[in-house]
């Protein structure tokens, strides 16, 4: 869940941040370019307005001096009438008394304002009133929707000023400042000839007239003038200039800034894969599997295909690294993830994981194509090199296509890869034991075994405290005279849960946990104890086999815990045998050569149970000092042995004889068996032909009648 939250972070950071300053950056920008714009244009306006407010105010001063010397009156008028501009003088009652051009007025006298250069001032409307308004607060503004329809119509006005041929491309370009036209297309006009001209004629219709009133003086009279607003092409330019330079230095920004985002998204992809990237391999690691393949599965549309999650171990991954190095181990599993990534399809997953672990997610249609399709893969990965056989195990979880009751196959929204994977794992772990190649795929029986194990685990502490395992004895008879011999001590666990259980079911459980130790000790205790309390009580005793576990070996004072266990108990040491498995021959030779002749010191007699099963062991039989050779139920199960395994059974009872052992077959169950062991000179016989496991009572009386005929 983690390594999802990290990704899932690693994803969001950068590219929304980045987006989301862009977007704030860009809308800061445009507005400020607005607010500039428009202000500029205030400045603009107000100033030229502002100039002849100056000069109307300079004519009201001396229109006061004349107004004071009646008698200059007329021929200041007529001085007055030059100064160019088209005005009016009122008298205290409002009535016009002088008036140069037409009276235009088209309101009352109003408080005009200026927002921009905040100057307060008395104006009149024009009945020509375009572009510039006095709004209820009093504020004179900029009419801009006018000015753009001014700007809309502008190059028809043109066009009608020069010559029709007049067009040549690479002329001087106009656009920016106004609206699209009703097209959406950004007005736009080539001039030939001179602009200037061309220009001031059009400009010339955007003017703005407004009538302002300055007192005279004390007098109540008031010179009002008509102002008004034009543009010229000097202006213009320098608009637009301002304009478009703002408007480039947005546009550089926002690619510098476009640039740290595509960077910062390329670094976020480079961060993901590396997220995503197995060191070794240098291909996809847990993460990518975890994370990728559980989408996959997710999300896939098609269900009517099944996924195969898949765990594959090279087995022989951590000798091939004590024996060659571990770069060399590297180099092999680089050279598997290329194999199997090779091998995979489109929509399929690999992934190293750890050391010798590997994870697939495979696609499939039904079990027998997929167990040939990795089959296949095994064998092409088993030469992955050519001069080396490696082995490789494959656990298998299986996620089929699964329908409701229509018939429609349902999605896998739900599916937890991890615990898929698991399953995979369990599944190959079922073949840990084994160092060859395997498929196993994922089933019931497997999750059963688990379960099993994890009960058994469970009681065993309780189990053995409260004496819940028994002692079964085993007579061994001799064929020749069917006298008692021998008998061997068999555990049985009677538990208050699980019921009776045989040995197969827990030994190799105790065998794996390391419990065996103590089972073991309990065994040899409570047989020397049962031994003991026999003789006491007068019973004709026969020495008692225990079987130790191979787990035991590897401690090098076993034969003195044995001896103490023993002498714990009073009981001597030549009514107790011990039992050591063929399989634990193996190990190590000399630290089992020791630690039999020590048992042998100490009284006990040894022997090698199961002999002739799995491993052959004859060279053992060479150095190891044993008293008893135990004869492998296998060599007496079905009749097809026939007289080849008679002859076997024949030459190891006389190999045994001359090695100076004496020899006990096992499982034997049919009296013909018992006769051809009898003649062939065998010591012993253990086997439900004689006797199955007893309890020790019924075994108390085996030992009173000491005679027992084989069945028939
Ligand atoms: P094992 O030591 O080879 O014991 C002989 C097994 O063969 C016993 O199975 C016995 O019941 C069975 N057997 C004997 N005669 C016949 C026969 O005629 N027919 C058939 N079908 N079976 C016969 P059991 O008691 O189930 O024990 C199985 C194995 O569990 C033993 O094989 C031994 O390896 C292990 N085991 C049993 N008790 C102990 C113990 O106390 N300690 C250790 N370490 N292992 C034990
Ligand atoms: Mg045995
Ligand atoms: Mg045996």
């Amino acid at each position: 869940m983690k390594n999802k939250e990290v990704y899932r972070k690693i994803r969001k950071t950068n590219t929304w941040g980045t987006l989301i300053a862009l977007i704030i950056f860009f809308s800061i920008s445009m507005m400020l370019i607005a607010i500039s714009v428009v202000g500029f244009l205030n400045y603009m306006v107000e100033a030229k307005m502002m100039a002849q407010y100056h000069a109307f105010e300079s004519y009201a001063r001396m229109s006061e001096d004349a107004a004071a010397k009646k008698s200059d009156q007329a021929n200041f008028y007529k001085c007055l009438d030059k100064c160019g501009y088209e005005f009016l003088v009122l008298n205290d009652a409002g009535q016009v008394i002088h008036r140069v051009g037409a009276d235009t007025r088209d309101s009352e006298m109003l408080d005009g304002k200026f927002g921009f250069l905040s100057q307060e001032l008395k104006v009149f409307r024009d009945q020509d009133q375009k572009y510039l308004h006095v709004n209820d607060g009093g504020y004179i503004n900029i009419d801009y929707g006018k000015i753009f329809a001014w700007f809309r119509t502008a190059d028809e006005r043109l066009e009608a000023a020069i010559e029709d041929d007049g067009y040549e491309p690479g002329g001087l370009y106009i656009s920016g400042i106004g609206p699209s036209d009703e097209e959406g297309v950004f007005f736009s006009y080539t001039v030939e000839g001179n602009f200037d001209e061309q220009f001031t004629k059009a400009a010339s219709e955007l003017n703005a007239p407004l009538w302002m009133a300055v007192p005279i003086g004390e007098t109540g009279y008031s010179f009002v003038g008509k102002s008004y607003f034009t543009v010229d092409i000097q202006e213009m330019t320098l608009f637009l200039e301002v304009a478009g330079f703002m408007i480039v230095i947005v546009v550089i920004m926002i690619f510098v800034l476009l640039g740290f985002t595509i960077s910062g998204i390329r670094r976020q992809r480079k961060v993901v894969n590396y997220f995503f990237t197995d060191p070794v391999t240098m291909g996809h690691n847990q993460m990518y599997f975890q994370i990728k393949g559980e989408q996959m599965i997710r999300r896939s549309r098609n269900r009517t295909i099944g996924f195969a999650v898949v765990n594959l171990v090279f087995v022989n991954y951590r000798n091939y690294c004590v024996c060659h190095s571990v770069k060399q181990g590297d180099i092999i599993l680089k050279k598997i993830y290329d194999v199997l990534r090779r091998e995979t399809k489109s929509r399929e997953i690999v992934a190293h994981l750890s050391s010798s672990s590997f994870a697939l997610i495979l696609r499939y249609d039904n079990q027998e194509n997929l167990r040939a399709r990795l089959e296949a893969l095994i064998h092409q990965l088993e030469a992955v090199e050519a001069d080396h056989r490696f082995a490789f195990q494959v656990g298998v979880s299986l996620l089929d296509v699964k329908r409701n009751d229509k018939g429609k196959a349902l999605s896998r929204k739900r599916v937890e890869l991890s615990s898929e994977y698991n399953n995979a794992v369990t599944a190959r772990s079922v073949m840990a034991d084994s160092e060859d190649s395997g498929i196993s795929f994922f089933d019931e029986k497997i999750v059963e075994d688990r379960r099993w194990q994890d009960a058994v685990t469970e009681r065993q502490k309780i189990a053995i405290q409260n004496e819940e395992f028994k002692v079964y004895y085993q007579p061994k008879y001799n064929p020749q005279t069917n006298e008692l011999s021998g008998a061997e001590a068999l555990i049985r666990w009677q538990s208050p849960d699980l019921g009776f259980v045989t040995p197969f079911k827990f030994i190799p459980i105790f065998e794996k946990n390391g419990f065996i130790t103590e089972i073991d000790h309990y065994m040899i205790t409570h047989v020397a104890r049962d031994q003991k309390r026999w003789k006491d009580q007068g019973y004709k005793c026969v020495p008692v086999s225990v079987n130790v576990s191979r787990a035991h070996f590897i401690e090098s004072d076993l034969a003195e815990q044995i001896r103490d266990l023993v002498d714990a108990e009073n009981c001597p040491h030549d009514l107790i045998e011990i039992e050591l498995t063929e399989s634990a021959f193996f190990d190590d030779k000399k630290a089992m050569i020791e630690t039999i002749t020590r048992l042998k010191n100490y009284g006990f007699s040894v022997s090698m149970d199961d002999f002739g099963a799995g491993y052959s062991s004859l060279n053992s039989l060479k150095d190891m000092p044993l008293d008893v050779l135990k004869l492998d139920a296998e060599f007496f199960r079905g009749s097809e042995a026939g007289d080849r395994g008679q002859i076997v059974v024949a030459e190891a009872i006389r190999l045994a004889r001359s090695l100076n052992m004496r020899t006990v077959a096992e499982g034997v169950e049919v009296r013909d068996q018992v006769d051809f062991l009898a003649a062939e000179g065998c010591d012993m016989i253990q086997g439900y032909a004689y006797a199955k496991p007893m309890e020790a009572a019924d075994y108390e009386e085996r030992m009173r009648t000491g005679h027992h005929d084989p069945a028939e």
